[in-house]
C-alpha cells in the first residue's frame, strides 16, 4: 500500500432519474452507464449534482430500452462537459445505417411490419416475450451450434470455480483510457461520419412522432391491444434513442467503441474494453457487419442483450459489476451463467440490480453469488411490478435503492462510495437503505 497516495472516493451512484443512470467513479475518472429516460435530463442532474465533474471519461449504453437510453442522446448532445468515448452495443450496426441515411423510411418500413403481423393475425413479437417484451426468433439456434467449440471444454458452465484474478494496483494516473488497442471503426459507421446531408433533428423527431401517431391510431381503431401499443411505442422510443446517439456521437466527433454480445455468445470469451478498468463481461469489443435483412428482427435482438461491464476491485479500488437488464446468463431459464468467463474478483464488490431487481432475472443472483462476493446491490428505476420476490427477499447483501416503488418517495442519489486505500473500509452508504421489502 502506498502510503503516500492520496486517497480519492471511489463511487457507484445511481443518479436521481427515472430509469437507469449510473456514475462511476474510479480514481479521478469518471463513467457514466446508461442515461435513464429522455423526460429526465441526465444532464442536469450531473449539473446540480456534480458541477465538479468537467469530463465524462466514457459514456456506456448496455441497450437501447428507453429507460436506459432514452436520455443519452440530449446528454452527449448538449452536456458541455468533455466526454471521452462512447461504449455501444455492436447489434446496433443492424439499424443504425438506414435509420441515420433515412429515418422516415426506416419507420415507415417498420409500420409495415406491424400492419404485417396485425393483418396476418400473427403472434406480435414485441409483446410475447415475457422477459423484456422481445423474442429473437434464431437466438437459440445460433447459440447452440457454437457452443461446442474446444474453448469451452475448460470455461463451460459447471466446470470448477474459474480462477481468481491477480489484479495488481495499476491505477492513479497511470491508466490511459485511450491507449487500448483502437478496434478499427466499422465502415458503415466511418461512411455515416463522412457523410453530407443526413437528414437533422427535426426531420427525425417528425418521423418518430408520426409514427407514435400511427401507433395510437391502430390502438383506438381496436387493431392493436393497449398492451401491444405499449410495446410498440416502445420500440419507437428505442429507435429514436439510437438514432440520437448515434448523431450525436458523429456531431460531436467522438470516438466510438461498439461492443458485440453475438460474439460473446458464441465464443463464450470477452474481450475488449480498457484491461483492469472497465471490461466487458458479455461482449466482445468488435465491429460487427448489419445482418439482418428484417427491420423488426433486428430490432428485437437489441433489447435482449444488454451489455454487462465489471470494473475490476483491486486492494484499493471499489469493484462493480454493471449489469443493465441482463439476466448474467442465457440458455434455458439463464441458467448459464456469463460470469464463469471471467476470473472470479479477489476482493468484495457492489454490484447493480439487475433489470431493476425484476423477478425475471433472478436466475442473475445465483450468478452473482457463485462468482464473487457482493456486497451491496444498488437498485435503480424499474416499473411498479418491480423489484420482485427475490430481490426483495435476500437478507443479503445490503441494498440500496434510488426510489423504492413502494415508499413512493422522489429517486434519490443511492450508492456506495469509498475512501480508501481499504476500499471496504471505510465504505459509505450513499441514500436510504431499500424499503422496496
Ligand atoms: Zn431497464
Ligand atoms: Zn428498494
Amino acid at each position: 500500500m502506498t502510503g503516500t497516495r492520496i486517497a480519492s472516493w471511489d463511487q457507484l451512484l445511481a443518479l436521481p432519474v427515472r430509469g437507469e443512470s449510473f456514475l462511476l467513479r474510479r480514481s479521478h475518472y469518471a463513467v457514466l452507464v446508461d442515461g435513464g429516460w429522455k423526460k429526465d435530463k441526465v444532464r442536469s442532474v450531473l449539473a446540480t449534482h456534480f458541477p465538479a465533474i468537467g469530463k465524462l471519461d466514457i459514456v456506456v449504453c448496455t441497450h437501447g430500452d428507453g429507460d436506459h437510453a432514452g436520455g443519452l442522446p440530449d446528454l452527449l448532445k448538449n452536456w458541455p462537459g468533455q466526454i471521452g468515448q462512447v461504449w455501444l452495443p455492436g447489434r446496433w450496426a443492424d439499424v443504425v445505417p438506414d435509420l441515420m441515411k433515412d429515418p422516415k423510411g426506416f419507420v415507415k418500413r417498420l409500420l409495415r411490419e406491424l400492419d404485417g403481423i396485425i393483418g396476418a393475425n400473427k403472434p406480435d413479437p414485441v409483446v410475447s416475450s415475457p422477459f423484456d417484451r422481445f423474442v429473437g426468433a434464431d437466438d437459440q439456434t445460433a447459440a447452440e451450434t457454437f457452443r461446442t467449440d474446444e474453448d469451452l471444454s475448460i470455461r463451460r458452465d459447471g466446470d470448477d470455480e474459474a480462477p481468481f484474478r491477480e489484479e495488481e494496483d495499476r491505477y492513479g494516473a497511470e491508466i490511459d483510457l485511450g491507449a487500448t488497442e483502437p478496434i478499427d471503426e466499422p465502415t458503415w459507421f466511418d461512411e455515416l461520419r463522412k457523410a453530407v446531408n443526413l437528414p437533422g433533428d427535426e426531420v427525425a423527431s417528425r418521423a418518430f412522432e408520426s409514427a407514435r401517431s400511427s401507433i395510437k391510431y391502430r390502438e383506438r381503431k381496436l387493431r392493436l391491444s393497449a398492451g401491444a401499443a405499449t410495446g410498440w411505442l416502445g420500440v419507437i422510443d428505442t429507435v429514436e434513442a439510437i438514432r440520437g446517439i448515434a448523431n450525436a456521437a458523429i456531431a460531436r466527433k467522438l470516438r466510438v467503441r461498439w461492443f458485440d454480445y453475438r460474439a460473446f455468445e458464441t465464443t463464450r470469451r470477452p474481450s475488449g474494453g480498457v484491461p483492469g478498468f472497465l471490461e466487458p463481461i458479455n461482449a466482445r469489443e468488435q465491429a460487427p457487419a448489419p445482418l439482418y435483412a428484417n427491420l423488426l428482427l433486428r430490432l428485437t435482438e437489441i433489447n435482449r442483450h444488454s451489455l454487462v461491464f465489471f470494473a475490476p476491485p483491486t486492494i484499493t479500488r471499489l469493484g462493480v459489476l454493471l449489469c443493465g437488464d441482463s439476466p448474467l446468463g442465457d440458455g434455458s431459464k439463464f441458467a448459464t451463467s456469463f460470469l464463469s468467463s471471467t476470473a472470479r474478483p479477489r476482493y468484495p464488490i457492489v454490484s447493480t440490480a439487475p433489470h431493476h431487481g425484476a423477478e425475471t432475472n433472478s436466475a442473475a443472483y445465483q450468478h452473482m453469488r457463485g462468482w464473487a462476493d457482493i456486497i451491496v446491490l444498488v437498485r435503480a428505476g424499474g416499473s411498479s411490478s418491480q423489484p420482485g420476490q427475490t430481490f426483495k427477499s435476500l437478507k443479503w447483501p445490503l441494498k440500496v435503492c434510488a426510489t423504492c416503488p413502494a415508499t413512493r418517495r422522489a429517486a434519490h442519489i443511492a450508492g456506495v462510495a469509498s475512501a480508501g486505500p481499504d476500499w471496504w473500509y471505510p465504505l459509505v452508504i450513499v441514500g436510504k437503505p431499500c424499503a422496496c421489502a
